[in-house]
């Protein structure tokens, strides 16, 4: 069938349309640099076609869904090899022609293939060809008759009574579903009521399902909402005093009521009839959060996120492109949801790095949040306790305006901060006795206490004592992690996992012991250390169950548990009131890491870990333990806070050239064959080099490399990556254009995997 058509079709028409017929010119998610042009399907007008609907179109040997981008009057390759598209699927542009001008833009700016981007754009359900799906639901409402209507007057007919009754009580539409769980629910009963006049039909919006259980704890149902603080009020006249596009930098401390100035926007801009997009790390990981602006609003919440089905996701993007949904939360990829009305965008933490995608089409949701804001003229909100180095240094420009909480909200107070001296004391399973002493204090006095380590399983190596053998992964240049519960080590870089050997495979030792350790192996040894103490542990091995994370949360708000041991996951914004103890046991790798952004991320970690702690009345208390007390960036952060630790780094990266002063690409390769990467980048680097000597010197562009990844080998295969550093992000971007199409071309191109990372935020490790 396809092939006949793909034959017959475009010989058939060139005899009978004219040689100017337009052709349609299509994105298709497909790895590749080019445009894809096809005709209209026999017996369409191209007239019809509007930009943003879906076609079903030939391509290989099968089919693809594509998006029509543009008409134009001539094809990019000769008319003789058109074919025409097999199928018109959609009556109206599911994106807009403002969308599609943003999305364009995106594409330039990451040099990635066109057709991944703009297909990126729409939910999985409608990138595979479904239909539109219905985002209404029959309800029913009472009419005036009805609502004067004595129910007596319905005599005998004891079930209409009794659902005439019930709307009377209900100031809201209800739908079948509703009537059946009020159990007044029949089928004739609410004919007859419609018949009568009593009641009315209209629809609602169908709400995409939530996935998370409907939050049952009454201490959300009170729908609390407190009176703004000075802070707090001023936070939000500075973004509602300027018109159109414009950043806004909130820096305010965990506790502070970031959330609350989110709300309090969003709530405003309900009240203008335009749309809110909150952005937030990873929304299976807050469901506190979504629960909040549901029960806020009277309006339509959607969410967008990994955690839905297929079906649902495309219900809630419906209902946002559709404007039924008035606040949408979504993860990373919301920030290319099309929002018709769209009156403000907020990324709450946006120093996340979840925001940054990092594989395929790797772009920062932050940073295009503030091109979608600048697009569609809209004010861009942008929130954090710790905020990005890149966001600060637009603050204390000026580009961005900048916004301060520094009180926690209500009677809070800030936790204490203290280190605790590793060096010369005796250590148990990493615990200084004075740590101990004070955990046990806290327990006694039943309040909660967290320890906070960021390493899973149960010791990060196994080694033989005899010969100093390490196990090693064979894939990997990285050691096995020891999970002693399982009995097995585990890579955690590429999952391969083996049992834990009895004997040293080197001398057949059997002296084999482990060194360091890892959540699993703290657990242990508090419970040794704190019977009858119960504890839970949260990281990624005791969360792998649907829902697990969610019910562990749960309890230890409720305080069924009393020692919280955990990984990084403790630190994304979970509020644990009844925490006065927070222990971070290990901070040193973070000031002496590979990486330009070692202390600014070990920052991060260790304030929003920190501001877990006393959140109520109850005053809260950190202790980091490291054997670097006097290393002068905890002095900096901990004496004189977050800012002027951001500011003396800051100058340190200025000086450097390093982002946010500088802009950086990064051209990642990878073959099982060692040699072919490298090569690759270093053909790569000749042709810039070449073309860069041709122009004039003041461009300042840098190439840095090739060099093997941190970890060169992973998973078989062979890593290296070529940095690029320029002081001007405009010249550097032009000189993408060419050299990327360039390099595209090298033979070795096809032999290698390889990737265009802009404004790269990891790099191989
Ligand atoms: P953040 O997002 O900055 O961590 P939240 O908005 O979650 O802070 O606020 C922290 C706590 O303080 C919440 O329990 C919130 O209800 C409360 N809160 C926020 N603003 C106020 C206020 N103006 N008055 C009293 N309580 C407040
Ligand atoms: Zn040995
Ligand atoms: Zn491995």
């Amino acid at each position: 069938m396809l092939q006949f058509g793909m034959q017959a079709t475009p010989i058939n028409q060139s005899c009978t349309v004219p040689m100017t017929q337009p052709v349609l010119r299509v994105a298709l998610a497909v790895p590749l640099r080019a445009s894809f042009d096809y005709l209209a399907p026999e017996n369409v007008s191209v007239e019809s076609l509007l930009p943003g609907i879906r076609l079903r179109v030939p391509f290989g040997r099968g089919e693809r869904i594509g998006l029509l981008l543009e008409t134009v009057a001539e094809p990019s390759v000769a008319r003789e090899l058109l074919k025409p598209a097999t199928a018109v699927l959609d009556s109206e542009p599911l994106i807009s022609k403002q969308q599609l001008d943003y999305l364009r833009w995106v594409a330039g700016y990451y040099h990635h293939p066109s057709g991944e981007v703009f297909l990126s754009a729409l939910p999985v359900w409608l990138r595979k060809g479904e239909a539109l799906l219905s985002t209404k639901e029959p309800a029913w409402q009472i009419s005036e008759t009805g609502k004067n209507l004595d129910i007596q007057t319905l005599g005998r007919a004891k079930r209409q009574q009794a659902m005439l009754d019930c709307f009377k009580q209900s100031a809201r539409s209800m739908s079948t579903e509703d009537l059946k769980n009020a159990d007044v629910y029949s089928r004739d009963a609410l004919k007859s009521l419609v018949d009568k006049g009593y009641l009315e039909e209209t629809s609602r919006a169908l709400l995409a399902i939530d996935n998370f259980e409907k939050q049952q704890d009454s201490t959300f149902a009170q729908q609390f909402q407190p009176e703004l603080n000075a802070e707090q009020q001023a936070a939000v006249a500075a973004v509602l005093n300027q018109k159109g596009f414009h950043v806004s930098l909130l820096f305010g401390i965990t506790g502070s009521g970031k959330t609350e100035v989110y709300l309090s926007l969003a709530q405003h801009m309900l009240d203008r009839n335009k749309q809110a997009l909150l952005l937030v790390p990873e929304i299976s990981l807050t469901p506190q959060l979504f629960d909040r602006f549901q029960k806020r609003f009277q309006s339509p919440v959607v969410a967008l996120h990994s955690g839905l089905s297929e079906r649902e996701r495309a219900l809630a993007w419906q209902q946002a492109a559709t404007g039924e949904a008035r606040v949408v939360i979504g993860t990373r990829s919301a920030v290319f949801t099309r929002l018709p009305e769209l009156g403000i965008v907020i990324v709450d933490e946006e120093h996340d790095q979840s925001y940054k995608q990092q594989e395929g089409f790797r772009y920062s949701a932050r940073d295009m949040a503030v091109v979608q804001g600048q697009q569609f003229d809209c004010p861009v909100l942008l929130g954090s306790a710790t905020p990005s180095f890149e966001s600060l240094h637009n603050a204390l420009k000026g580009s961005y305006q900048y916004l301060k909480l520094t009180q926690r909200a209500g009677n809070a107070v800030e936790p204490a901060i203290d280190l605790i001296d590793l060096r010369s004391v005796r250590l148990n399973a990493g615990f200084s006795p004075v740590t101990r002493r004070l955990i046990a204090e806290q327990l006694e006095q039943k309040n909660q206490v967290m320890v906070f380590l960021n390493r899973r399983g149960f010791a990060p190596v196994q080694s033989c004592h005899d010969c100093g053998w390490v196990a090693q992964c064979h894939r990997c240049d990285a050691r096995m992690t020891v999970h002693a519960g399982r009995k097995r080590l585990m890579c955690h870089h590429c999952g391969y996992q083996q049992r834990i050997p009895v004997q040293c495979p080197d001398c057949k030792s059997e002296n084999l012991i482990t060194l360091g350790q890892g959540t699993e192996q703290v657990e242990n040894v508090m419970n040794d250390l704190f019977p009858g103490v119960s504890i839970v542990r949260i990281d990624h091995d005791s969360t792998r169950q649907k829902g697990s994370m969610r019910e562990k949360l749960e309890a230890v708000r409720q305080g069924r548990h009393q020692l919280l041991i955990g990984t990084q996951m403790l630190a994304k914004g979970h509020d644990f009131p009844n925490v006065t103890l927070v222990v971070i046991m290990d901070i040193d790798h973070g000031l002496y890491g590979s990486d330009f952004r070692s202390t600014e991320r070990m920052a991060q970690l260790l304030l929003q870990v920190a501001g877990r702690a006393g959140r109520a009345d109850k005053p809260g208390r950190v202790l980091i333990q490291t054997r670097h007390p006097d290393h002068p960036v905890l002095h900096s952060l901990i004496g004189q806070g977050y800012e002027a630790f951001a500011r003396q780094s800051l100058q340190e990266r200025r000086e450097a050239g390093f982002p946010p002063a500088g802009f950086q690409v990064l051209i990642r390769a990878e073959s099982a064959r060692f040699e072919v990467p490298e090569k690759f980048l270093r053909l790569a680097r000749n042709l810039g080099q070449k073309q860069l000597d041709k122009k004039s010197p003041d461009q300042h562009i840098e190439f840095w490399g090739p060099v093997p990844a941190v970890m060169q080998r992973k998973k078989g295969v062979y890593r290296f990556q070529l940095l690029l550093q320029a002081t001007n992000r405009q010249a550097l971007h032009h000189f993408l254009d060419n050299w990327l199409a360039q390099i595209e071309m090298i033979p070795e191109a096809k032999k290698v995997r390889w990737s265009v990372d802009i404004d790269p935020q990891d790099f191989y490790s």
